[in-house]
């Protein structure tokens, strides 16, 4: 029997946000019924609710950052029972079979079946399209819920299962350790966490922001230099993380770092404006080494979920209801956002 299911979908890239009926596949006896509590807002559901990397699909229910209570559970299910407090994140499907699946990095999946959390067809439910967390409910294959803890705060829960996962996986790729010189780019959602996680692995952290305002969370949260304009830093920096979401001059961090430095990208900027790098400017200032890195598996989800609760790391929240959510997009698209907004999900069809 399939599910019915409310929601908050936008129905063409210049549209707004309206209550949403729609319904999902049945609960196969692999998959539970997560009964959403938090949907956080991520500013990939921007682009994508704008079709600012491609065309999406319509209507669209965005959401990739999910947290909530199993409402039940498939014939097969071993590893959750109701009432067990869960995340989802930016995938809830894949082969399983091929080499990026089995090295638990499914969102590589080279069958190309990862099955993101919307504004992708479902192709193991007649390729219908997918529909993300602003929403009550969602059905999902049980090897792609995260587990958490009963008592941690499920609202500031919700956000760590992209923006957290995206920031911890390359600060472990990279081996960020104590003493290591760490900038972060962009201090919004990612750019906090990215922060948080540097500080608790005890890297000296720069943190590079559009305007001043926000100097002072910075350094409330570790960080030990505060810079508006990365042409200021006079630092020679380890490692880079960029998670800034506009159009800038990729030079200007790669210039900041050290010989063999590294720089990971996390931020995609719409298409159009996206940055670019001349071959020059790796090699010319000492062999810097320029990476992308995309969320990351469910297994390192669940490392990195079980990180951020026992080390107490949680993001910076503002909870809103769905009715706000248009509001919240001009806000992460107008400099007046200051950190997360999270929907109460639960409060918002009242
Ligand atoms: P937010 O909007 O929460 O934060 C972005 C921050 O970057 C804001 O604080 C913004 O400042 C700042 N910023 C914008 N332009 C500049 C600039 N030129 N220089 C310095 N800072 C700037 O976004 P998120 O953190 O949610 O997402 C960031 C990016 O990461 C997005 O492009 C998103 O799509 C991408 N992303 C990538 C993932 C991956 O797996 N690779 C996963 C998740 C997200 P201001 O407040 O002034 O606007
Ligand atoms: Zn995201
Ligand atoms: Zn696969």
């Amino acid at each position: 029997m399939r599910i019915q299911s409310k929601g908050f979908a936008i129905f063409s890239k210049d549209g707004h946000f309206k209550p949403y009926d729609f319904s999902r596949h049945a609960v196969g006896t692999k998959d539970v019924l997560i009964d959403i509590h938090y949907a956080g807002i991520c500013h990939s559901d921007i682009h994508s609710a704008y079709s600012e990397w491609r065309e999406g699909i319509y209507p669209m229910v965005p959401g990739h950052e999910i947290a909530g209570v199993i409402k039940e559970v498939g014939k097969e299910v071993k590893k959750f029972k109701v009432g067990d407090v869960v995340g989802v994140g930016c995938f809830v499907n894949s082969c399983k079979t091929c080499k990026p699946c089995k090295e638990h990095q499914e969102q590589f999946c080279a069958n190309h079946q990862t099955v993101f959390t919307y504004d992708c067809l479902d192709y193991f439910h007649d390729n219908e399209p997918h529909m993300g967390g602003y929403s009550n409910n969602i059905v999902v294959d049980e090897n792609y819920v995260i587990s958490v803890d009963k008592n941690a705060p499920l609202e500031k829960v919700a956000p760590l299962l992209c923006a957290g996962i995206t920031t911890y996986s390359p600060l472990k790729f990279s081996k960020v350790t104590q003493g290591t010189k760490v900038g972060v780019a962009g201090f919004g959602g990612l750019g906090m966490m990215a922060l948080k996680y540097a500080v608790a692995l005890k890297a000296e952290v720069s943190v590079f922001a559009r305007n001043e305002s926000k100097k002072q969370d910075a350094l409330n949260m570790g960080a030990k230099h505060f810079y508006s304009n990365p042409k200021e830093c006079k630092e020679e920096l380890d490692f880079i993380i960029s998670t800034i979401p506009t159009s800038y001059n990729l030079k200007d961090y790669l210039n900041l770092l050290t010989y063999n430095g590294e720089l990971a990208l996390v931020g995609l900027p719409p298409r159009e404006v996206a940055p670019t790098l001349n071959v020059f400017d790796f090699i010319n200032l000492g062999n810097r080494k320029v990476y992308g890195s995309l969320i990351g598996g469910i297994k390192e989800t669940q490392e990195m979920m079980d990180f951020s609760i026992k080390h107490n790391i949680y993001p910076e929240i503002e909870l809103i209801l769905g009715k706000d959510i248009d509001t919240a997009y001009h806000n992460l698209t107008h400099s007046k956002a200051k950190f997360r907004y999270v929907i109460d999900m639960k409060k918002s069809f009242d």
